[in-house]
């Protein structure tokens, strides 16, 4: 377990994300297609691996994903002290400038609609899922601190925030003595690493926990749509989410190879355990359909990787 940034909260070094949660009809539909048996055994197998940490967001199916976690918590009898729920908000839930972003007449809804939807008394932590320019911050923050008072909300965090929004963020909340920021949840990943020139060094500095999202760059860094791979180039001709920088991927994809292959592991696992040799780090969100890619990323917890391993992968993909 690890601390979440310089909260009391401890969760899991790998965490388990259900946007692959929900039907074929939202505004995320296109990756959002497990239904309620497959996310039954997924959430049963992340418990059993002992993941604790579940995160989901109010568009992901448009809402499916969230009514089908909390259905999986009912299904399996978890109990409630013994997961942590992560969802989010900021995302267009319907037409009109007031069913998106944060201002506090959105957040105020939403937080209704989420609790709904997951069947449960209070989020843990509820993550501003972008940053809305056309919201006072202060506006934003006030009304998270409320639905901490209120106890709908344990903890707050933001996501896909940039530095300078993070760090007014933190200042805001702190001269105000608002409820705190207490994660980051943002893209990081081997093949992209951009997060290390300014929220790296803020989050650290801030003691903020980060939280990464698409950890196999949405599956690339299985090295399974590269040259010679099971499916090679074909993520290109579906959803190309998170973009790639492929004249830098394919090397990096090559020293996966040879790292995996000096510890008996998959690529995908060398990937993940890179990032949690990160100090900054305090959760990776794992996405599987299966469970044979959870158990396979599960077992990149086991994986040391030596200082050897870190020079050599840093060559091939730092900034
Ligand atoms: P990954 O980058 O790990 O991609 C997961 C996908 O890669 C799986 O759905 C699967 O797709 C494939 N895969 C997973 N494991 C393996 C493996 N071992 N070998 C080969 N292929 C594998 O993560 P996601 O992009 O799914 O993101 C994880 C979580 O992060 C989400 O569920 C969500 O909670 C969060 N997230 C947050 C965002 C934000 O804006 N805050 C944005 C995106 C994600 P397939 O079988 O089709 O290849």
């Amino acid at each position: 377990m690890r601390k979440l940034g310089n909260s009391g909260l401890f969760v899991s070094e790998l965490s388990f994300g259900a946007m692959t949660f929900g039907g074929t009809d939202g505004l995320w539909g296109q990756v959002g297609k497990l239904g309620q048996e497959e996310a039954d055994i997924l959430v049963k197998a992340a418990l059993d691996a002992g993941i604790n940490l579940f995160d989901t967001a109010n568009i992901y199916a448009n809402g499916r994903s969230e009514e089908i976690l909390g259905q999986s918590l009912k299904n399996l009898g978890v109990r409630r002290d013994e997961v942590v729920i992560a969802t989010k908000v900021h995302g267009a839930m319907g037409n009109g400038p007031n069913r998106r972003g944060a201002s506090r007449g959105h957040i105020m809804s939403e937080i209704r609609a989420s609790l709904r939807r997951l069947d449960l008394e209070h989020i843990d932590l509820y993550q501003l899922h972008g940053f809305d320019p056309a919201t006072p911050m202060e506006e934003t923050l006030e009304a998270l601190d409320t639905l901490v008072r209120a106890g709908d909300v344990r903890y707050v965090g933001l996501s896909n925030w940039a530095a300078w929004q993070i760090m007014k963020a933190i200042g805001i909340a702190g001269a105000r003595q608002l409820a705190p920021i207490i994660s980051v949840q943002a893209y990081y990943t081997l093949v992209g690493r951009d997060l290390e020139r300014e929220i790296v060094p803020l989050l650290a500095a801030e003691k903020v926990g980060l939280m990464v999202w698409s950890p196999l760059a949405g599956g690339y860094l299985s090295g399974k749509y590269s040259v010679g791979g099971d499916s090679a180039g074909g993520r290109q001709t579906q959803l190309d989410f998170p973009p790639i920088d492929r004249g830098r991927g394919e090397p990096l994809i090559d020293m996966l190879k040879a790292v995996a292959h000096k510890h008996g592991c998959r690529p995908a696992q060398v990937a993940i355990a890179w990032l949690l040799r990160q100090p900054v780090v305090s959760t990776v969100l794992i996405g599987a359909k299966r469970t044979d890619q959870l158990e396979e990323n599960v077992g990149a917890t086991r994986i040391v990787l030596d200082a050897d391993d870190m020079v050599q992968l840093d060559a091939v993909s730092r900034l």
